[in-house]
């Protein structure tokens, strides 16, 4: 199959599907305390018409699905949408983005339905701060999540920590350690300045470059080239003779778009080819009426920005990540 290509040569075979813009958490970074202005449910795309989209696009080159949010696993029913998504000709491989806490009573039906992995979000290990950052006490143990993903096959686990200055970076070595003992990849992920951040400012960004010198403080890092699956824009090392790796996403000091092999749809049905900006084609009304997706789809990859200009951003001048698919 032939991957399309976007202006500036990139195959696109990754497509990140947004399923609820709605959360259980309220995490700093990311969602107001108060909410945001949900979307009413008939705006929102059924998995029939997502599966339809995906099924469009498929034979275009998508080979890569992950589900996201808002918080995915607080959608009714979401094995069924994998175990559709899964019978899509020519998807390869589909894994979800979630904040944990459903995983331990979830991972074994939605391992079952086809899911292949997941990612995991946990920014402490501590559970007052766990509380604090997202705003909302929820049963909540990251490492014991991680182990019910892992038992119910849906590895490699990733878990992505989002590194604050003065709020939990004094926990990154301890999520480091984690890596030690089991075969989890561990990424630490630059704060970027979307969404409405009221609490946060860019002395809260730590630059990948300090935190890993920070790491090394307690044990050289060896360059490895990370997992087989899923090998996105992070770039990993490990600790001699560690079950897993470490990873630094770094949007904010080294960008990657050069190698962008991705786009999203939101919950709405909007097709949206940078993370960052607000180029955005509707999806969902044409779906509706009936009409052929694939030239739309063409279209907006042509249209596909170079590059993001994170740094010259306001902070919080953004969508938030849960209303875009993060
Ligand atoms: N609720 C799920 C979760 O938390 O994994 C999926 C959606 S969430 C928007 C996807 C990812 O975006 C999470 O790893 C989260 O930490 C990250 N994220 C959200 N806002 C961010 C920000 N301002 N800076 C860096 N990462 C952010
Ligand atoms: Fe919810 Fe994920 Fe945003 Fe946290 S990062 S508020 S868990 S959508």
């Amino acid at each position: 199959m032939t991957t399309l290509k976007d202006q500036f040569g990139r195959g696109i075979e990754y497509l990140r599907i947004s399923v609820t813009d709605r959360c259980n958490f309220r995490c700093l970074y990311c969602m107001p305390l108060e909410g945001l202005e949900w979307l009413p449910k008939k705006d929102i795309l059924t998995y029939e018409e997502i599966t339809e989209i995906v099924a469009q696009l498929a034979p275009l080159g998508l080979r890569r699905l992950r589900i996201s949010g808002g918080e995915p696993t607080l959608r009714p029913e979401l094995p069924r949408l994998i175990a559709m998504l899964h019978s899509v000709d020519g998807i390869e491989d589909i894994a979800l983005s979630t904040n944990g806490v459903r995983l331990p009573e979830m991972s074994e039906s939605l391992h079952r339905a086809g899911l292949d992995r997941v990612n995991i979000s946990a920014d402490s290990l501590r559970p007052e701060r766990i509380a604090s950052i997202a705003r909302r006490r929820l049963p909540f143990d990251p490492v014991q999540s991680a182990l019910a993903a892992q038992r119910a096959g849906l590895g490699p686990i990733k878990i992505n920590m989002v590194v604050m200055r003065g709020i939990n970076d004094d926990e990154a070595v301890d999520f480091a350690r984690l890596t030690l003992d089991h075969p989890w990849h561990v990424r630490f992920i630059e704060l970027m300045p979307v969404g409405e951040m009221r609490e946060l400012t860019w002395d809260h960004v730590v630059p990948s470059d300090e935190l890993l010198s920070r790491l090394e403080s307690v044990s050289p890092l060896l360059p490895v080239a990370g997992p087989a699956r899923g090998n996105g824009p992070a770039t990993y090392y490990a600790f001699p003779g560690a079950a897993g790796t470490v990873g630094v996403i770094t949007p904010m000091s080294h960008t990657y778009c050069g190698s962008c092999n991705r786009v999203r749809l939101t919950a709405d049905g909007r097709l949206r080819t940078c993370l960052f900006g607000d180029h955005e084609v509707n999806l969902r009304d044409p779906l509706r009426a009936g009409d052929d997706l694939v030239p739309l789809y063409v279209r907006a990859l042509a249209e596909k920005p170079k590059e993001h200009n994170l740094l010259q951003m306001q902070v919080g001048g953004l969508r938030a990540l849960s209303q875009v698919g993060g």
